[in-house]
């Protein structure tokens, strides 16, 4: 047997995945900065890593999964350039910046819900762990890593890269690296490529803590080294996000890990595809951009989340109107065949599709989570039922288990397939029409003087609680209980 096969960005290739610990996996998950309201591209790798941590379960594992929240020090050029995200548009709204952080964090959450996305068992704030990153800059400083200047530590890449690997994920060196990546030059570094652990704060700066080296604030990465191994240990089994962190998040998190103890944190670094809006790259500035609560309103969060693990999470994945309905058609044709098998039975015979559709559906997950195969399996049985009206054929009981066998595998792609909640989701969209609709029909009736139908219906539907009052325009709809 195989197992479970996953792609480690960090050795570049597919691998058996085993954890540390016997039965538990650590996984660790960059976290949103929190100055705006999450983006399509969240909405896309937040669902890949609620199905790993959901495929995980399946097989029995605990998973103790914690992510960040990045509330300081994520500056707008992504390197030490540039001011803080954060900082800049709180005051850009004339907002304390922990409230907007606040906001902004419950607006995630929010929207992870709508997706069906399970909250981190943590997710700790960079801002309340300024001490730690103060330790643990200080380690890295006393073990040769880092220098100080004018109030700022930077870490000491040329020192680092003569002991390991910089930088990791990407396939190149520092020479390929001089080529192909663009940086902002700080004069008062000793190397280019060196990235700061600590940067002075000037005072208009309001995010800023006293530290050995004066008043600042941390640097982007450390938040991750440091809030990953005091929650999950300096070695632990999965560390995810989206492909932009390969370089320099990540190698910088890794960089900072092995210069104060000695280990590189994770394991298993995964990596997920970026989101691209019809053909190109997302961008606030061009307005090719999408907000998830745009796509989650306009779409409903089961169609974003389905059109998310329709795709294979390394892959970039494009978001366009028709990629949606299409995600929409697919999903909405699931639910009518849960609806169907609700109403199955009457024969006696077996479904002898739905072991095999496991098998399937197993196979495709353990590898590298091709969630894309895993749904084939579900369509190809789907029509087997449809081809071969099994609907007639089986037994009450046999639906029953290909029902519950598909709300199962449905779960662990983070799809709730069961039709009484969807039943009642569309019921909801439309009651207020619904109500009005039977009003309209039962005023019809009265005004042909069918008063004992017309009657009647006034009758039910005050069982339900809905009155009628009558008047000469016609009725007036009220509630109660
Ligand atoms: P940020 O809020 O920019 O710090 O990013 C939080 C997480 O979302 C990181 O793992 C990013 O890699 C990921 N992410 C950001 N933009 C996209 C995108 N367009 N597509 C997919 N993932 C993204
Ligand atoms: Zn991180």
């Amino acid at each position: 047997m195989r197992g479970f096969v996953l792609y480690n960005s960090l050795t570049r290739r597919l691998e058996t995945f085993s954890p540390l610990r016997k039965n538990e996996v650590r996984m660790y998950v960059c976290g949103p900065t929190v100055y705006d309201y999450p983006h399509i591209g969240h909405g896309r790798t937040y669902s890949a890593f609620d199905t790993l941590k959901r495929w995980l379960a399946y097989k029995g594992y605990d998973v103790y999964h914690v992510m960040n929240i990045t509330d300081v020090g994520h500056l707008t050029g992504d390197t030490d350039y540039g001011e803080d995200k954060i900082l800049k548009r709180a005051l850009e709204k004339k907002m304390e910046p922990m409230v907007l952080v606040e906001r902004m964090t419950d607006a995630f959450f929010e929207q992870m819900e709508l997706l069906n996305v399970i909250k981190p068992d943590l997710t700790p704030r960079a801002s309340c762990h300024i001490p730690e990153i103060i330790e643990i800059t200080k380690k890295i400083m006393e073990n040769g890593y880092a220098y100080e200047v004018n109030g700022s530590v930077y870490f000491d890449v040329e020192k680092y890269a003569k002991d390991y690997t910089y930088p990791e994920f990407i396939g190149m060196d520092l020479e390929e690296l001089e080529k192909n990546y663009r940086i902002e030059p700080v004069p008062e570094k000793r190397n280019k490529w060196d990235f700061a652990l600590w940067k002075r704060a000037p005072p208009s700066h309001i995010l800023q803590w006293p530290s050995p080296w004066g008043y600042g604030f941390p640097g982007w990465h450390i938040e991750c080294t440091v809030m990953s191994a005091k929650y999950l240990g300096e070695e632990f089994d999965i560390h995810g996000g989206g492909e932009d962190l390969k370089f320099p998040h990540h190698t910088d998190e890794r960089a900072q890990a092995f210069a104060a103890f000695g280990k590189g944190l994770a394991r298993y670094w995964l990596h997920t595809g970026f989101v691209r809006i019809n053909g190109e790259k997302m961008s606030k500035s061009t307005g090719n951009f999408v907000y998830l609560h745009e796509a989650t309103e306009r779409y409903g969060g089961d169609v974003v989340r389905f059109w998310a693990v329709n795709s294979h999470y390394r892959r970039q994945i494009d978001y366009t109107e028709e990629a949606m309905e299409s995600a929409r058609n697919a999903l909405d044709s699931l639910y009518i065949f849960m609806q169907d098998l609700e109403e199955a039975g009457g024969g006696s015979e077996k479904d002898m599709y739905r072991e095999e559709f496991v098998r399937k559906f197993e196979e495709a997950m353990d590898n590298d989570l091709d969630t894309v195969t895993a749904i084939k399996s579900m369509f190809e049985l789907r029509n087997k039922w449809y081809n071969e009206n099994l609907f007639e054929r089986v037994s009450e009981e046999e639906a029953k288990k290909t029902y519950d066998t598909l709300l199962r595998m449905g779960g662990v792609l983070g799809l709730g397939l069961d039709a009484k909640t969807y039943r009642r989701k569309v019921l909801e969209r439309y009651q207020d029409e619904i109500i009005k609709m039977l009003r309209d029909i039962r005023d019809e009736i009265r005004k042909r003087k069918l008063y004992e139908v017309s009657d009647e219906i006034r009758e039910r539907l005050k069982e339900f609680g809905i009155e009628l009052m009558d008047s000469r325009e016609g009725s007036r709809i009220r509630f109660r209980r």
